[in-house]
């Protein structure tokens, strides 16, 4: 029979790994917490219907890239439905704020989350079919001031500390303005109409996007197409005064914060509810798949969705590539596995329950602890202990009548005898990893 293998675009995260992405985790939600975020967890599967509203019929992720099927009916009363494994997050947290009524406060909300995202994109290093994402949210009713550029540069300001904070530098913050809903169409249009003279000149990709969506042409990485992209009409020359004016103190609030930037006017990323500020953090060490997270404004998407007025801002970082990123920094963290305090031995299978309880006593005042099997010869639990423990404790019908173990450092090569009441604390003092 053919073995079962992970579906193509997905794998497993064992350990030691996942250790690594539970240090990433634990650092995100520390951060969150000091700018005053609060978690959200949305399903994973949407109605259909919310993904093609928000994120656009026409872009690559809803035309081509989303898991869908179509829901049976389990009685009669009920009707089929066309769901979605989610292919990101934001749809789902503003069809959370709107479905209860989050806005009402008058507060402004901000929502963190981490959790699995669904595409079916060609899968590379750094691109998967189930990828993971923490992101995060601020919205509000435009009396909150979720529309002031502020929030744009505190969530730009509190993802150059994050970064700081996971020992990930080398990133560059890129950014740029899509303006207004009423910019963009100026801006497709001159686009549309410059490309009509150009895009016989193009790949076949631009020459279908000039038609479809024009400005899916500048994400374009074709070589030679450019330097024809480069002379394209710029969005910057599109954008009315207010949009203007709100990128410019987005900016002046960057600059007063320190966090340093790169304008990039062919960043119009891949989703179309975004308007205003989009940006993208860029890291050189992850080869083509080279952006860490995006994000940006996305002051019409609740009504989009059927909601009230409700402007935000928000990212999502790729926690696959945080991970590719601190490991590409620190081979080392990759290979080695983590060593238990204590592995016990029990000498004979009568002992096995004591064996039990004596690792539960040590588990309980905080020690990393393996237990071994009373099946085993000295021989096999001292090979066995020597590959995952940094000491061994020998549990004998002696010890456990007489309350003293005998412990092998396998760093040192001492034996001692410890009295059971002062183990833990004999561990403890022992040099940790
Ligand atoms: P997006 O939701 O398209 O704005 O993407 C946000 C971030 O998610 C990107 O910057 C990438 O880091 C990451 N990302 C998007 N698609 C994938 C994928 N298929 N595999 C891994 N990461 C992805």
């Amino acid at each position: 029979m053919a073995t079962l293998k992970a579906v193509r675009g997905t794998r497993d995260l064992l350990p030691p790994e996942t250790e690594l992405w539970n240090r990433i985790e634990t650092t995100a939600r520390r951060v969150f917490a000091r700018y005053n975020f609060g978690e959200i967890r949305t399903p994973v599967f949407e109605d259909t219907a919310l993904f093609a509203r928000s994120v656009g019929e026409e872009t690559d992720i809803v035309s081509k890239e989303m898991y869908t099927w179509e829901d049976r009916a389990r009685a009669q009363s009920e009707k089929t439905q066309s769901l979605t494994l989610r292919p990101e997050n934001t749809a789902g947290v503003v069809r959370a704020y709107i479905e209860h009524g989050l806005g009402e406060s008058g507060q402004l909300q901000k929502l963190y989350y981490i959790g699995p995202q669904f595409r079916r994109e060609r899968p590379q290093k750094g691109r998967y079919r189930q990828f993971w994402q923490i992101g995060a949210e601020v919205i509000g009713p435009p009396s909150s001031g979720s529309e002031s550029p502020l929030r744009d540069a505190e969530v730009l300001e509190m993802l150059a500390a994050l970064l700081e904070e996971l020992g990930i530098t080398g990133w560059t913050l890129e950014l740029n303005s899509v303006g207004s809903s009423a910019d963009r169409a100026t801006y497709n249009d001159v686009l549309r109409a410059a490309l009509v003279q150009v895009q016989g000149k193009m790949c076949g990709d631009c020459q279908r996007r000039a038609v479809t969506n024009p400005l899916r042409v500048l994400d374009c990485k074709v070589p030679e197409d450019q330097p024809i992209i480069e002379k394209l009409p710029k969005i910057g020359d599109s954008l009315g005064e207010d949009s203007k004016a709100h990128f410019a103190a987005v900016l002046a609030a960057l600059d007063a914060v320190g966090v340093p930037y790169m304008l990039n006017q062919r960043l119009v990323r891949g989703l179309d509810y975004y308007t205003r500020t989009t940006f993208e953090f860029t890291h050189g060490g992850l080869g083509a798949q080279n952006a860490l997270l995006g994000g940006g404004r996305y002051d019409g998407l609740s009504e989009a969705i059927g909601g009230p007025k409700a402007p935000g801002i928000g990212f999502a970082i790729c926690l696959d590539r945080l991970v590719l990123t601190l490991q590409a920094a620190d081979p080392v963290r990759k290979a080695a596995p983590p060593q238990v305090d204590a592995y016990i031995a029990p000498i004979g299978e009568s002992l096995n329950a004591a064996g039990l309880v004596l690792a539960r006593e040590l588990r309980q005042s905080g020690l990393r602890v393996e237990l071994g099997d009373g099946s085993f010869r000295l021989k096999k639990s001292f090979e066995a202990a020597d590959k995952v423990a940094r000491n061994i404790v020998i549990l004998g019908e002696d010890e456990l009548r007489s309350d003293i173990l005998t412990v092998k450092d396998f760093a040192t090569g001492t034996q001692s005898k410890v009295p059971r009441a002062e183990l833990a604390a004999y561990f403890a003092k022992l040099p940790g990893e």
